[in-house]
């Protein structure tokens, strides 16, 4: 069952349910109120009457010692709507009022249970197709306590019972009524609702079958649920979007990578086969390259399994690490493969931070090796540590060729080389790996660069001696500027 019918249907269920007990309350209390009402006047009345004959009565009996019962004008007790009739003892009509016109009310009352009991009784009966409330009470004088007959005064139920079926027929009509126009009104509302969940079915379902995730979905203008939901479904699938390209780029990045060294390698293999092995020097070189293109596919492979694990979601297990000795490591081993650059350490403080010592000094060495690769001869490349209250900073800063700001923007991107066309070997993932273990410290690398002058590249990394951080890298940044 759709949403659209079953909103209508339990809307209109719900009314139903509402109006239906509300109908029978207010019936069933109007029946209670008028009937009950009714009962009370044809009592009092009876009491009247009642109150009359027993003093009348008792007056003659005391005079007289006579059984009869002396009866009052009854027409004076009755009025058009109020019908009186007295009855004696044995069931027998003594006298009635004349708006009765010859009718006996209640033939049937059992005069003996009267008798014995001497409990006054209420009645219906139906005279001429009009029911009437009969009310009996008997005339009871004493003592000795005798009854001599019962008063019996009644009154038409017709005009009530009109009135109740009017009610009844407007209650249910009504219900009716308001049943299917609410059902209408429901089945539109609902409708209107629906209608823009059904359209973004209609474009997800046009984005899934045309395999287009560039395709958005129209925003509603308005600040509700629906455009909420539009704007969430559009934010997935720019992500999906993203996360698409990036794969099918990593994968053509990843082959176009691996083809190079195994076209070298084999171009190499076919040399060695036509005869170049039987050269020694000829072997050597060949030899020599395919070690090189080996050694370049291994670092790929590796870079890329940790980047997927990376990927995965993998954390890092960290620890208490005293930064200024991986600085100083790092530095060591620089001043190794430095290349007639001058490596040296600028302002040094000393930083314990939570991390993971091998992976930070990958990163490390990952922007020095970095330096040196862009650094001519004779250049300078310095470390520094620098411990402030939220952050701690490690900068390399070279003065080499620098990043043209074009392509400042993209070197952290996975197979993104800003040099490529110089010739330089780099497989593109140093950064994304660099800025990866970063980011699983909480932190992260910023540049800055001058083409021709040289870069900086900073590792910013929580202090985690200072409680709360309170600022961003991007903030501190802006406020050096
Ligand atoms: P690669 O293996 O090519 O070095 P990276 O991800 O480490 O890959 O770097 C991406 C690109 O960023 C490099 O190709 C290079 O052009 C640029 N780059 C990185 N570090 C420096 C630097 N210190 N000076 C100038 N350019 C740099």
């Amino acid at each position: 069952m759709s949403v659209r019918i079953s909103l209508t249907l339990w809307y209109t269920f719900l009314l139903g349910a509402i109006l239906l007990s509300f109908s029978i309350l207010l019936y069933l209390m109007l029946v209670l109120v008028l009937y009950q009402q009714v009962d009370q006047s044809l009592q009092e009345r009876a009491q009247q009457i009642g109150n009359r004959i027993e003093t009348e009565t008792t007056f003659r009996l005391n005079e007289e010692q006579g059984g009869e019962v002396v009866l009052p004008p009854l027409d004076v007790f009755s009025t058009s709507a109020i019908f009186v009739q007295v009855i004696n003892a044995e069931g027998k009509l003594i006298e009635s009022t004349n708006n009765l016109g010859g009718h006996r009310l209640a033939d049937d009352v059992d005069i003996n249970a009267i008798n014995e009991t001497g409990q006054a009784t209420f009645t219906t009966v139906t005279i001429e197709n009009a029911r009437i409330r009969v009310y009996t009470a008997p005339i009871v004088v004493g003592p000795p306590i005798q009854v001599l007959g019962a008063v019996q005064v009644g009154q038409s139920l017709q005009f009530i019972d009109m009135m109740l079926r009017m009610v009844l027929f407007f209650l249910t009509g009504g219900t009716i009524i308001a049943l299917v126009v609410a059902a209408l009104i429901g089945a539109f509302l609902a409708r209107k609702a629906l209608t823009p969940i059904d359209r973004i079915n209609q474009t997800a379902a046009q984005i899934v079958s045309g395999q287009d995730l560039k395709q958005r979905l129209a925003t509603p203008p308005t600040n509700d649920e629906i455009s909420r939901l539009t704007t969430t479904i559009n934010d997935m699938l720019a992500r999906l979007d993203n996360f698409f390209q990036a794969q099918v780029r990593l994968s053509a990045d990843v082959s176009h990578e691996l083809r190079t060294p195994l076209t070298t390698i084999r171009g190499n293999i076919d040399l060695l086969r036509s005869g170049a092995a039987n050269d020694p020097q000829e072997l050597d070189e060949a030899l020599t390259v395919i070690d090189g293109e080996l050694d370049r596919m291994s670092r790929i492979v590796t870079d890329l399994l940790l980047l997927s694990q990376a990927d995965a979601g993998i954390s890092l297990r960290l620890e208490p690490v005293e930064l200024d000795t991986i600085v100083l490591d790092v530095y060591r081993q620089a001043r190794v493969i430095a290349n007639g650059i001058n490596i040296q350490l600028g302002h040094e403080d000393q930083a314990m931070v939570e991390g993971d010592a091998d992976r930070l000094k990958q990163l490390l060495i990952n922007l020095v090796t970095n330096a040196i690769k862009h650094t001519a001869e004779g250049g300078r490349i310095t470390l520094s540590l620098y411990r402030d209250h939220d952050w701690v900073r490690v900068t390399v800063e070279d003065t080499g060729r620098g990043i043209a700001p074009t392509a400042l923007p993209h070197i952290f991107e996975r197979f993104y080389r800003a040099d490529e066309a110089a010739g330089q070997k780099g497989t593109g993932l140093g950064l994304s790996i660099a800025q990866w273990i970063a980011q699983a410290h909480g932190g992260q690398i910023t540049v800055e660069s001058q083409l021709g002058q040289g870069s900086t590249f900073t590792l910013w990394l929580p202090n985690k001696l200072e409680r709360k951080r309170k600022t961003t890298p991007v903030e501190i940044l802006a406020v050096q500027d």
